[in-house]
């Protein structure tokens, strides 16, 4: 093949500046070793919705090409999650879809009457495609390691950016969403932790989390989202607080168009720090929507990705458990780029801004190169100081109403908190008998009777 002289200039100057300039250098701003894991199952990226469907899992594929390609797995603990099986997902989803979910396929959908098509919510949002209960699976799975992880200590911080997918509810799919992924991990992290926090940054209110713990003080669902009464879901107003129990632990920052970076970051603190002392979270599930960057395909608002970052990082200061989650995010190229970030935030170091050029997708990032796109400006700014001062005051209020942290019982460990299948059980304990012995245990076991607080 001929290179052009040009071509051959442009390579050797690549190659020099790669050479001589680090992929990441460490932030060093403190010595506490964060134990970070990653966890990705590659085939989640093989599914498609549709030519036309605006979700597209190859995005996690780019995303996973970026994190690779800026060495960011010397980092992290990497791990490729089972699926989640039919029990676990039955463990917040209704039998009646796991089994629908499990053996729908697009042919026998244009038999199937129009009523069942609407029981189960099937139609452009939520088309049935070949292989969505395998994909399901596999993000779920991925969101359960994960929680796994943290729950067993050996993860202080755990992402998958397969996951997140929020809308999901307990009898069907909603917004592009089969299974909540979020839902079933929260409820794995509720079984030690008395407390979580879920933070919702998707431009989408998180209506299917939301409504799964409305009426639990266990859980404080948190959820900053565009909100007119009328866009997707619709649902996520100021007032929605909450019920019985679980009254004003349900919390909703509604935004207009266009938002910025800096009114975005201010409102994001003021409201998080407050809630954050009171509420005293031993774990955080922090959903990382990208729909609410500027220039997404689906999009109205205006944040850049460091803006995004900037509330992971926020979060991630007060040292508690986090599980990150990906969500929507409707232009590959600028949900990749973010979540990537976000992975360097999340490992506390600084990324080189220039993509690496040998990334076999590198073409796709043109023409800056860059993982800092500008990406504010395309929206007005519909925010106005006095509204964003207005919501917050008014959450503020509903702070005042809350009780301090509720605690809950001490309670056992339960047996099957490994996560292990029955398959995997009866691996070991044959493996175990092989060995011939019994003091040998190949499991993070519990003890019988050990306490949690
Ligand atoms: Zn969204």
């Amino acid at each position: 093949m001929a290179i052009s002289i040009s071509d051959t200039e442009t390579f050797s100057t690549d190659k020099k500046t790669t050479e001589q300039t680090p992929l990441y250098y460490a932030n060093s701003s403190d010595n506490r070793r964060v134990n970070v894991s990653y966890h990705y199952n590659p085939e989640v990226s093989q599914y498609h919705y549709g030519a036309l469907h605006p979700m597209k899992p190859f995005r996690l594929m780019l995303t996973d090409h970026l994190v690779i390609s800026y060495k960011l797995y010397e980092k992290m603990d990497l791990f490729t999650p089972r699926r989640a099986t039919k029990e676990e997902l039955l463990a917040f989803h209704s039998e009646d879809y796991i089994n629908f979910l499990q053996t729908i396929t697009p042919e026998k959908t244009a038999k199937l009457p129009d009523q069942t098509l609407a029981q189960f919510n099937i139609g452009d949002d939520c088309p049935v495609f070949d292989g969505m209960y395998d994909y399901s699976a596999i993000y779920a799975g991925a969101s359960l390691d994960a929680s796994r992880k943290l729950i067993s200590g050996m993860s202080d911080i755990a992402i998958n950016w397969s996951g997140g997918l929020h809308h999901a509810k307990k009898f069907e799919p909603s917004g592009f969403c089969y299974v909540n992924d979020i839902v079933l991990s929260i409820m794995n992290l509720l079984r030690v932790h008395p407390r979580v926090m879920y933070i919702d940054i998707d431009l989408h209110h998180g209506d299917g989390v939301q409504e799964a713990f409305y009426t639990t003080d266990r859980v404080m669902t948190v959820s900053f989202h565009k909100y007119n009464g009328e866009f997707f879901p619709g649902t996520g107003s100021v007032d929605e607080t909450g019920l019985g129990k679980g009254k004003n632990y349900a919390i909703n920052v509604p935004l207009r168009d266009g938002i910025d970076d800096e009114s975005y970051i201010r409102l994001f603190k003021s409201i998080m720090e407050p809630l954050i002392s009171k509420f005293q979270p031993t774990c955080i599930v922090q959903q990382c929507g990208a729909d609410s960057l500027g220039y997404d395909r689906l999009g109205c608002f205006n944040l850049n990705i460091r803006a995004h970052g900037e509330c992971v990082k926020f979060i991630k200061s007060f040292g508690l458990p986090m599980l990150v989650l990906g969500g929507g995010g409707y232009t590959p190229r600028n949900v990749s780029r973010l979540w990537c970030y976000e992975t360097s935030v999340l490992n506390d170091v600084t990324l080189n801004h220039k993509i690496p050029n040998y990334l076999p997708t590198y073409d796709w990032f043109g023409p800056d190169f860059s993982l800092h796109p500008q990406l504010e400006g395309r929206i007005d700014n519909k925010n106005s100081k006095k509204y964003l001062e207005s919501v917050k005051q008014e959450i503020l209020e509903q702070l005042r109403y809350l009780n301090h942290a509720p605690s809950v019982q001490m309670s056992e460990i339960p047996p099957d908190i490994t996560g292990l299948t029955e398959e995997e059980e009866d691996f070991i304990r044959e493996l175990n008998e092989e060995t011939n012995r019994p003091d040998q245990i190949m499991k993070d076991e519990t003890r019988e009777g050990e306490l949690m607080v």
